[in-house]
């Protein structure tokens, strides 16, 4: 199948909550800093009259839905295509309020994802750490695997680093927290869930003593982690059907992320090959013999396949080709080195291979056990 490969930043805050610039200002500055889509999720608000689009770019509005009576800050869900304010949704149902925003959502033919589920967040910071705690909820379909603004707040522990990454976070920012992916591995042995990058944008300005600075203007989160997504179809230009497109594609885990300030990641791309068959990521198939896996990265980096949470292939360069016969969930990570340290550049979504042959899961375990520090 041929794709159509649009770039996204998602998660995004607005004057509607706590955001520091309007719909139509960030979709101005996407337009010019060549972004295809936005998704605005404000706090418990929904504005979907300024879904559209502006120039070259879909704005889209979705929600970042949470109990304002909580107790302590916890469960946040970002929620897209529903196309309506879902704060008051489920207030009499029996279940969690975390629970209850996730029926919401799908009721309505809408995404759920769980997002930062985890956060770490230094005394500097000066926030709260806002955790996913109903880990017993169901049926939402992924999770932001990588909040940008989580990751920051766990760098500024001590005031000299937190100077330090104040004028230079391409120093302190690494990847997803190691808790998310495992949280996201666990996942995968039981059912389909979807990964999707966030920056939690704000545009806010940080004080600290004299000093004043937005670290993370808007124009700085545009440019660092986006969500790619593959499309069926070519833009029509009618919005509705265009953010079909997108959360179609988004909800068959047809997407990766990129963290951009380690180059481009447009291009990259992982597959499964059988001997009748290529699936994309996000796929789920029966496979009778060997399944040929593929990752390929429009610029060298570390290259892992993983398959079960553990690394059963890695290597070095634009290109990885694994034999395997093993049932379970694969996905890929490249990553690339700046300066001296390994990080984080692109994360796929998974592929996930059945077999019919019981036996082929006792493999799957060996695999597991045998290759954990690859
Ligand atoms: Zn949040
Ligand atoms: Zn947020």
């Amino acid at each position: 199948m041929t794709f159509y490969e649009r770039v996204g930043v998602l998660h995004i805050h607005t004057t509607y909550s706590d955001g520091t610039w309007h719909h139509r200002d960030l979709a101005r500055l996407a337009n010019k800093m060549g972004l295809d889509f936005l998704v605005i999720t404000d706090h418990n608000v929904y504005a979907g009259e300024h879904e559209g689009w502006y120039g070259d770019t879909l704005l889209l509005v979705g929600e970042e839905l949470h109990d304002p009576q909580a107790a302590a800050p916890e469960n946040h869900l970002l929620a897209f295509g529903v196309g309506e304010e879902l704060t008051l949704a489920g207030a009499d149902r029996p279940c969690s309020k975390a629970q209850a925003f996730i029926d919401a959502v799908r009721e309505r033919g809408g995404l759920a994802y769980l997002a930062h589920p985890v956060e770490h967040s230094g005394d500097y910071a000066l926030e709260p750490e806002i955790n996913w705690t109903a880990w017993d909820a169901s049926g939402y379909d992924g999770l932001e695997i990588w909040n940008y603004m989580s990751e920051f707040k766990s760098y500024l522990s001590e005031l000299g680093p937190t100077l330090l990454y104040s004028f230079f976070p391409k120093l302190a920012i690494t990847g997803p927290f190691p808790e998310t992916l495992h949280r996201w591995d666990a996942l995968l042995a039981l059912r389909r869930v979807y990964a999707i990058g966030g920056v939690d944008a704000h545009g806010t300005v940080y004080r600290l003593g004299p000093l004043r600075r937005a670290v993370f203007s808007y124009a700085h989160l545009f440019r660092a982690l986006t969500t790619h997504v593959l499309l069926e179809e070519p833009w029509s230009g009618q919005a509705a059907y265009d953010a079909a497109l997108v959360y179609n594609a988004l909800r068959k885990g047809r997407a990766f992320v990129v963290y951009e300030a380690l180059g481009q990641g447009h291009g990259f791309r992982f597959s499964a090959q059988t001997r009748n068959e290529i699936y994309a990521m996000g796929d789920e198939f029966l496979a009778t013999g060997s399944v040929r896996l593929h990752i390929r990265t429009p610029k060298s980096a570390h290259l892992r396949l993983l398959l079960n949470g553990y690394c059963i292939a890695e290597t070095q360069g634009t290109e990885l080709i694994h034999e395997s016969r093993a049932p379970g969930a694969y996905r890929a990570e490249a990553y690339r080195y700046f300066p001296f340290r390994k990080r984080m550049w692109i994360v796929s979504n998974p592929i996930f291979v059945r077999t019919p042959d019981r036996r082929r899961v006792e493999a799957a375990a060996a695999i597991r056990i045998g290759n954990m520090d690859c």
